[in-house]
């Protein structure tokens, strides 16, 4: 919807602004740095599409200090994330939208809980914020069959997804599987470069086009039943003593 004029989107008058987040980071020597961009903007046009939301353009850059070692990532500090989401999203907010639905496709934005919490407990009920993070998919597409393995990062799914979007960009004679043998939470230890000297953690080998556009309209769905059921809610929310949230 941002390729429409103001005065359109006055008309539309929609009540749901969709803001997928996207990073500029590493995805090991197979995928581009935009991958997390690329999915965020290809998942956030078919979800706003779907609910006849407002779509602001994905943002390309977000926190993932994890990811330094090589040239290409970009970060921001977790604070400055957090006040610029708020100050994006209280300006739609004195615009009238009532809803906003955070498409966070990036898994290392740890701000955003507390980001999504105070928003909601400041400006509830006149402001509800949503967010669905992109990861709870893949258990899902496994569960379907869709996906065969898991992945922390640039694996069979996200490969798949931009083999989908932008085939191209995608380098599969160099992709290959690594399973780190530390958990998740290392990643605050240590770049994830002392974890896989590839940079991946899942397995890309695994990853077709087919695949990807499979996911990419799965978890569209998913994305906008999850955002319904958060809205939900906190619609039927009712004050209880001094408190709104
Ligand atoms: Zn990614």
């Amino acid at each position: 919807m941002y390729n429409k004029t103001a005065d359109e989107i006055m008309q539309l008058n929609p009540e749901i602004a969709i803001i997928p987040v996207g990073s500029l980071e590493q995805h090991g020597p197979h995928l581009p740095v935009m991958t997390d961009w690329a999915i965020a903007s290809e998942l956030g046009r078919r979800v706003a599409e779907k609910m006849g939301a407002f779509l602001v353009p994905a943002l390309p850059i977000s926190t993932c200090r994890e990811h330094m070692g090589k040239k290409g990532t970009v970060w921001m500090e977790p604070t400055t994330f957090y006040q610029m989401m708020t100050d994006m999203i209280l300006s739609l907010k004195l615009q009238g939208f009532k809803k906003i639905g955070i498409l966070q496709c990036h898994g290392g934005i740890f701000i955003m809980t507390p980001l999504v919490r105070d928003l909601n407990a400041r400006y509830n009920p006149e402001l509800m914020v949503a967010v669905f993070d992109n990861m709870v998919c893949g258990p899902i597409l496994q569960q379907e069959g869709i996906l065969e393995s898991w992945e922390i990062h640039a694996g069979e799914g996200e490969t798949s997804e931009i083999l989908a979007i932008a085939p191209e960009t995608v380098h599969m004679d160099k992709a290959v599987d690594y399973i780190p043998d530390v958990p998740r939470e290392y990643l605050s230890y240590g770049s994830i470069f002392r974890a896989s000297p590839t940079g991946v953690w899942g397995e890309p080998t695994k990853a077709t086009a087919e695949k990807g556009e499979k996911m990419l309209s799965r978890s569209a769905e998913i994305a906008i039943e999850e955002l319904n059921k958060a809205f939900a809610y906190m619609e039927s929310k009712e004050k209880m003593n001094y408190s709104n949230f």
